[in-house]
């Protein structure tokens, strides 16, 4: 490993370089007043034969988003040592104290881990988390799938997502990688908050980074789950780990992933006060520039009238808002449009 990395409190049961199937728990200290030497068990398996790419799938980073956890975990259940020529490393809830308390957050320590790369192996549980991941297994990855969902902050249309990348070369390969995948779109962005994201941390290291948003509003998208398994497959064989070709037939009929992007902040639309949001649409539907996005209601005053809020940009709803209540500032919709490589380079 070219980088020096600190040494992480993290102990790992896996020997990456071994052949075959392992599966364990990588266990994170956890001192608390009933267990001063408790630790907390995250699984990962690794499966590897022969030569090839290192594939690593991820899920559970935020605790409330359910399709790739159930996705990976299915892949880590089933995927055949004999068929794969390289080698994927599994960890479908990595979060796991989030995951297993069902929010975004983590309890330990009430950080959005997706917040807190590189991390701290010395710092806060999320930090040390994101430490390990970052140090210690992505410097083993050719290729990140990181599968999100809206949690219960939103709803999102099914597709994979990816920074735009200033060089060339890499922004195909990631963009070929997603078309893999297979999802309804793939949304190219350039992000609200994106600085500490566990993306950026994949990108600094040159590896071929890709998201998910697979759906949300606290509860398990069908559809989400199916293009998950299905693209997560489509993976393995894209990067020629198991034999077969990416299956990317859409649901509407069209043979492939609809590349998009939010290239403006125009694409944001926000809560303008507190209140009770009304949408008039729902994601993957159609949007025209100053449509109504939907009322803002205020029902603790009678005479107070609705705000109506508006899209700003043409396109299709990425991201719609979950929770009814929404307070000011709460983005209440995200609009995509499709890819345009001049316009993304401007
Ligand atoms: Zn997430």
């Amino acid at each position: 490993m070219a980088v020096q990395v600190e040494k992480s409190r993290i102990s790992n049961p896996i020997d990456f370089d071994k052949n075959g199937r392992q599966a364990g728990v990588l266990r994170a200290p956890l001192a608390r007043n009933t267990s001063a030497w408790g630790v907390i068990e995250i699984p990962i398996i690794s499966v590897k034969n022969g030569k090839g790419p290192t594939v690593l799938l991820t899920g559970g980073i935020h605790g409330d988003e359910y399709e790739g956890p159930i996705a990976i975990s299915h892949l880590a259940r089933t995927l055949d040592p004999a068929k794969v020529q390289g080698r994927v490393i599994m960890i479908p809830a990595y979060n796991i104290p989030a995951v297993l308390n069902d929010t975004r957050l983590s309890p330990v320590d009430n950080r959005d881990m997706n917040r807190c790369f590189p991390g701290n192996p010395k710092g806060t549980f999320s930090e040390m988390l994101a430490h390990f991941l970052d140090g210690y297994i992505l410097p083993l990855a050719d290729v990140s799938v990181d599968m999100h969902t809206a949690g219960h902050s939103a709803d999102s249309a099914l597709s994979t997502n990816m920074h735009y990348l200033p060089d060339p070369g890499l922004r195909k390969k990631t963009m070929d990688a997603a078309a893999a995948f297979g999802a309804p779109f793939n949304t190219v962005f350039w992000g609200v908050d994106e600085g500490a994201t566990f993306t950026s941390c994949v990108e600094r290291r040159g590896i071929i980074s890709l998201g998910t948003e697979l759906g949300g509003w606290g509860r398990v998208n069908i559809e989400g789950v199916r293009i998950g398994r299905r693209g997560v497959d489509n993976i393995l064989k894209h990067f020629g780990v198991i034999e077969g070709e990416p299956e990317t037939q859409q649901r509407d009929g069209s043979a492939a992933t609809r590349h998009m992007m939010v290239r403006d902040p125009a694409g944001y639309s926000f809560a303008p006060a507190a209140g009770l949001f009304e949408p008039t649409k729902v994601v993957g539907d159609a949007i025209e520039a100053g449509e109504s996005a939907g009322l803002l209601h205020f029902v603790e005053e009678v005479d107070r009238a609705p705000i109506e809020v508006k899209y700003q940009r043409d396109g299709v709803l990425w991201m719609s808002a979950g929770p009814g209540r929404v307070a000011r500032g709460d983005t209440i919709g995200v609009v995509m449009r499709d890819y345009d490589e001049a316009l993304a380079a401007a």
